[in-house]
């Protein structure tokens, strides 16, 4: 926290808390590996076996057990994971809200977030006392 009581938080890739709804970007792995992406990297762990994929540019951090996201595939998808980097033209994406509501409040501020290249991050968070 800051000497003035106010918390900073950086805006950060792939959220938007510019109203309540509070949307964040998910990138769908499927979508990677469909386009064959050269940036999705994969390798075997020596001592276990186990496979793992993940992104090279980081749009998304997460390291994938391989084993896990084809069982996961075979029972409905895997679905998405969270975007935590720039991204490039070629990824994926959908938003997903956090928080159903109607009025002023979670009426949509920055539209342009649905757009791949979107270049805002604005984040309401910045300035909003920190509860507790
Ligand atoms: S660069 Fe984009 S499409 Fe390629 S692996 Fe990373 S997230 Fe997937």
């Amino acid at each position: 926290m800051e000497a003035s009581g106010v918390a900073a938080f950086p805006a950060r890739h792939g959220e938007c808390r510019s109203c309540s709804t509070f949307c964040d970007k998910l990138i769908e792995p499927r979508d990677c590996l469909v386009m064959r992406c050269p940036y999705l990297w994969s390798y075997v762990d020596g001592p276990s076996g186990r496979r793992y994929m993940g992104c090279v540019q980081k749009v998304f951090r997460a390291e994938i057990d391989i084993a896990g996201f084809e069982a996961a595939e075979r029972n409905g998808g895997f679905g998405g994971i969270k975007m935590t980097g720039e991204p490039l033209p070629q990824c994926q994406f959908r938003v997903e809200p956090a928080f159903a509501g109607d009025g002023p409040s979670h009426t949509c501020l920055n539209p342009s977030f649905f757009d791949i290249n979107d270049p805002a991050e604005l984040d309401l968070r910045t300035g909003l006392p920190l509860a507790g």
